[in-house]
């Protein structure tokens, strides 16, 4: 099996308070594969799904249907009920390290937890291991007895990866990861990520809504809107030839530096108004209160996966295959 993660058919749906029958499709229905050491990057407005669909991958949340494999084994169960084993390969890394990491434990304590629980080594060991994690993610090793606290945000991420990797993980997934962090640190973050990658060969599963970002981080590409992936692509054929509609939106709208960026992006499409509440998600195509293109088939059917080209999938009434020259 090539694949390290397949998520197959994946709901969340969350019950609406105070009306029976009633549910928020979170997620309604995903599809998508992580092969070894690639990076998929998930993007979307707020609200599109992408974190839940992190928290269900990695058993935070109970998921509602649909199947979660893990180098072919399923592992479609909440955390708790995963093999150990199973559990420690994938980590994930959260927006934002003031919140994830214990402000009552200092990183000491921070970085051997994962040792503990997964027994990575012995009692013994815990100061010869968690000083390795500090190497690799460059930190200093006067920080071991400091507090969270008294570190930079952008420090702090850097344990919150170092944590991730205690466990010697196969996959880890950033839920934004620099989002929360100066821009000037964001870089400093991004390159160790890269670095780490090549090194361990890690899979990622990068969750963002900055696509300048995901530009330079994944090899593919796969959108949500409203619970569903609108388009999924390397990322070349992403940026060089968008197909969806949204996509093309999206991608209009990102600034651009030079002329030859420019010259690339699509015609502007202007955005007909917000992204839709989750809990009245449009009949048909979910996009089609806001796209210039609806046709009425567009307010009645919701379109299926279409192939556009290898490796390239859009859910659009108005796509075809492509033909080869
Ligand atoms: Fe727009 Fe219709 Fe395509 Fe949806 S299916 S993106 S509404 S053209
Ligand atoms: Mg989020």
């Amino acid at each position: 099996n090539e694949y390290v993660l397949e998520v197959t058919d994946l709901k969340k749906y969350f019950p609406v308070r105070g009306q029976k029958e009633q549910f928020v499709k979170a997620i309604d229905g995903i599809n998508f594969k992580l092969k070894a050491g690639e990076t998929l990057g998930l993007v979307g407005e707020s609200g599109s799904g992408k974190s839940t669909t992190a928290y269900n991958v990695i058993g935070m949340e109970e998921m509602t249907g649909g199947q979660v494999r893990f180098k072919g084994q399923d592992i479609s169960m909440p955390l708790a009920k995963r093999p150990l084993e199973l559990k420690k390969e994938i980590q994930i890394v959260f927006q934002d390290p003031g919140t994830s990491l214990n402000p009552q434990r200092n990183i000491f304590d921070i970085l051997s937890l994962p040792l503990k629980v997964h027994k990575v080594c012995g009692a013994g060991e815990y100061v010869k291991y968690v000083a390795r994690l500090m190497d690799i993610v460059e930190l200093p090793y006067e920080y071991m007895y400091k507090y969270p606290s008294t570190l930079s945000g952008g420090e702090r991420q850097m344990v919150a990866i170092a944590r991730a990797l205690a466990t010697n993980p196969s996959m880890i997934i950033l839920d934004e990861p620099t989002s929360a962090l100066d821009v000037s640190v964001q870089a400093k973050i991004i390159n160790t990520l890269l670095k780490l990658q090549k090194e361990l060969n890690l899979t990622y599963l990068f969750i963002t809504h900055d696509l300048s970002l995901m530009r330079n981080v994944s090899s593919r590409v796969a959108i949500m809107y409203l619970g569903k992936i609108a388009e999924i692509a390397p990322t070349e054929s992403f940026f060089q030839n968008p197909q969806h509609p949204y996509t093309k939106m999206l991608l209009s709208s990102i600034p651009v530096v030079t002329e030859a960026e420019e010259a690339l992006k699509p015609t502007q499409i202007h955005s007909e108004g917000e992204i839709p509440s989750p809990v009245n998600v449009p009949k048909g195509c979910s996009f089609n209160t806001r796209c210039p293109f609806a046709m009425e088939i567009c307010r009645q059917v919701d379109p299926q996966m279409v192939t556009y080209a290898a490796d390239h999938t859009v859910r659009c009434h108005l796509c075809k295959p492509k033909m080869e020259e």
